[in-house]
């Protein structure tokens, strides 16, 4: 049988046994407003930026974008709410309030599913079964905290903070809404939520459904816009926290406007994760876990398995799978259930990751790339992977963001750990092997927030996420997902 992909239309309506989604019961509006104080309003700036489907560069919709005059807005709604209602409401209402976004979220899965896919590219697979789910599971978990604090920390007075400022990137835009607004809202705390310019419809989405769920106006404020409304959002000066999610660069420069001022902060910012499979490993299953590590969601994943390490004796063996495997995926229309790779989110992501394949190759790194055709439309990237790297190469170094795998060869267990060490980042990594001691051995030795062990990208509402070193600071997940939303006071 021919390796060889069989060519894709542009439509996605590919020949052996197309799929698509419908979109027929979607209902996009022509234009979106900003979410302050339970309302849709227009921006006082009167201006808005178009949103388009990456996978075939239509627009969708317009979006306003919030000037500094409506951040002010923003803030002092959700002050005003914070003052008024939700710190004073008993926690069980407040509860109340989160199952209900949990459930509606969980009616409309299937349009929120539909309309991720088509604002940010990813496959209509992953956000049916992984996003929306996932979202949706926040809330419930979040839900079921919130009359229940005093039991998460026993002799502690648990306080809520005030307004906190939340900021979210592209890659899962409606999941990082959840993971950032259930938390704030069952510690009694409410928010000004910014998603990212290129994926705003999801977040507006899920602003109707808050308006639905009849939550006290101003809890929740929902503003666009581009990196400047982050900023003016992160200056505020009535911000109790900033949560942000991005990149490491920006991380930083919101750690600066932030230094000296009583603000607590959280941030999740990039990763360059080892994956390390060991001679031992189940290979057919650590193959599945390698794709599934670094093509889920084209890449565009912070704890992205980006840098492999094979043990040397099984290099060959693993390499000639993999390449196997990577010729069986399906590049195409997003919306086909059965494409594995969808686009890249945005011609500058784009951008990017083919400056990062031109470096590699330049670097005498020798490139392997899923052979098809890439449809004349949208922004597209064929999974990608490089051999003959080595520690200094920029591939092996840098955050691609995207889906490029760099191989690496190790022979003990001391040389991987120090290998998987060498990076600024500390996010994510993954052991494959069939010891029990050496996953132990390696789990305590490599600095890293979340480590899987013969498995990767596992999320769960209830387990902690967040990084080290230059991958950030703070959780979000699990019970200690509520401390950074929290003052503990003892009781006395
Ligand atoms: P960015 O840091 O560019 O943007 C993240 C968010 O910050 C966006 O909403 C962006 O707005 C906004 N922003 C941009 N500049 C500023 C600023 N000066 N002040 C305040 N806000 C600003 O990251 P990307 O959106 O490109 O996301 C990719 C990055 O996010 C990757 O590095 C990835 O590793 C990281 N990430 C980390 C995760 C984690 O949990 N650790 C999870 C997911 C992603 P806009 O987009 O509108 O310009």
């Amino acid at each position: 049988m021919s390796s060889k992909i069989t060519p894709l239309e542009f439509n996605g309506c590919w020949d052996l046994s197309p799929a698509l989604e419908s979109t027929k019961h979607i209902k996009l509006k022509k234009q979106y407003e900003l979410f302050i104080n339970g309302k849709f309003v227009k921006p006082k700036s009167e201006n808005y930026f178009a949103s388009i489907n990456p996978s075939n560069e239509e627009k969708l919709s317009m979006i306003a974008e919030a000037s500094d005059n409506d951040v002010k807005d923003a803030v002092s709604s959700a002050r005003g709410a914070y003052n008024k209602y939700w710190s004073k409401m008993p926690p069980k209402e407040r509860g109340k309030y989160i199952f209900r976004i949990a459930r509606l979220v969980q009616e409309k899965a299937k349009e929120f599913a539909v309309l991720e896919t088509m604002d940010g590219g990813k496959p209509i697979r992953e956000s049916r079964d992984i996003d929306v789910p996932l979202a949706a599971a926040h809330f419930f978990y979040y839900a079921g905290w919130a009359d229940k604090l005093q039991y998460a920390f026993p002799n502690r007075n648990p306080m809520s903070i005030g307004v906190a400022g939340q900021i979210i990137p592209w890659n899962f835009p409606l999941m990082m809404a959840a993971w950032k607004i259930a938390p704030a809202l069952a510690t009694g705390n409410t928010v000004v939520l910014k998603p990212s310019e290129t994926t705003s419809i999801t977040a507006l989405k899920l602003a109707e459904l808050i308006q639905e769920a009849d939550l006290p106006p101003g809890v929740v404020n929902i503003i666009t816009g581009d990196g400047g409304t982050g900023e003016n959002l992160v200056n505020h000066n009535d911000i109790d926290k900033i949560a942000f999610t991005g990149s490491t660069k920006v991380g930083k420069l919101i750690m600066k406007a932030i230094a000296g001022k009583n603000i607590k902060s959280t941030m999740e910012l990039g990763g360059k994760a080892a994956n390390i499979i060991f001679e031992d490993a189940p290979l057919d299953q650590a193959v599945e876990g390698i794709i599934n590590g670094i093509f889920f969601n084209q890449g565009h994943v912070c704890c992205a398995g980006s840098r492999l390490f094979v043990q040397e004796s099984v290099f060959e063996v693993v390499t000639r799978k993999l390449k196997d495997r990577i010729q069986s995926l399906i590049l195409g229309n997003p919306l086909d259930k059965n494409t594995d790779i969808g686009a890249i989110n945005s011609k500058e992501q784009l951008n990017t990751i083919n400056n990062y394949l031109n470096i590699g190759k330049k670097e005498g790194a020798e490139i392997f790339q899923l052979d098809c055709n890439i449809p004349a439309k949208g922004f597209w990237c064929p999974p990608t992977l490089f051999t003959n790297v080595s520690q200094s190469h920029l591939i092996a170094k840098e955050e691609i963001f995207g889906p490029v795998l760099a191989i690496q060869t190790f022979r003990t267990i001391k040389e991987v750990i120090s290998k998987a060490n060498n990076t600024p980042y500390g996010l994510s990594a993954g052991v494959w092997t069939e010891k029990g001691s050496k996953i132990f051995n390696l789990t305590s030795k490599i600095n890293a927030g979340v480590i899987w062990a013969n498995t990767y990208n596992k999320f769960d509402p209830t387990s902690p996420f967040g990084g080290y070193k230059e991958s950030g600071h703070g959780r979000e997940g699990g019970l200690q997902g509520l401390l950074p939303y929290l003052n503990l006071q003892h009781v006395k």
